[in-house]
């Protein structure tokens, strides 16, 4: 597979593939903590970031998204470099909802698959339920013949090497 990368670094060949993927990649400025981005970063290390989703439809919804460019859960392999990084995103996510939500009835994590995601850079819903309003629950719940979203467990099988 051909990665492709959104930071302005590297090398000049890499360079010139990803300006424009950085032009309308929204979360790219998110991840490399950009100063033009002004949003509020939950968590970060080496490999990811945390932020609030922007429309939230639970009493909490957060997005865990990797720094690389990834652009869609099509793109991961079964590799164990992919394994290790969603389940670090997860793993993060679970932090985050045990600290700041510990109490609520349920806890979900999860991708959207295309076409069904909203944005083409790798981001995990993780929400603290019940889903506000209620109706919202239909975009983040598995339908079974259509795909649209995958529980996060569900993805790690798929890509364990
Ligand atoms: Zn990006
Ligand atoms: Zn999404």
């Amino acid at each position: 597979m051909k990665m492709r990368f959104c930071f302005w670094g590297g090398t000049a060949a890499r360079r010139s593939e990803s300006a424009s993927m950085a032009d309308w990649c929204v979360f790219c400025p998110i991840a490399r903590r950009d100063p033009t981005s002004n949003t509020v970063l939950l968590y970060s290390d080496d490999r990811v970031v945390a932020f609030q989703d922007i429309n939230p439809s639970a009493s909490r919804h957060y997005l865990v998204i990797p720094i690389e460019h990834i652009p869609t859960v099509n793109n991961l392999q079964k590799s164990r470099e992919h394994h290790q990084l969603v389940s670090h995103m997860v793993k993060v996510g679970k932090d985050l909802l045990n600290r700041d939500a510990p109490n609520s009835e349920e806890h979900r994590f999860g991708f959207h698959q295309p076409p069904f995601n909203s944005i083409d850079h790798l981001h995990l819903h993780c929400q603290a339920l019940p889903f506000m309003p209620s109706w919202r629950q239909v975009k983040y719940t598995p339908l079974a013949r259509l795909g649209g979203f995958v529980d996060a467990e569900s993805l790690l099988e798929v890509i364990k090497p």
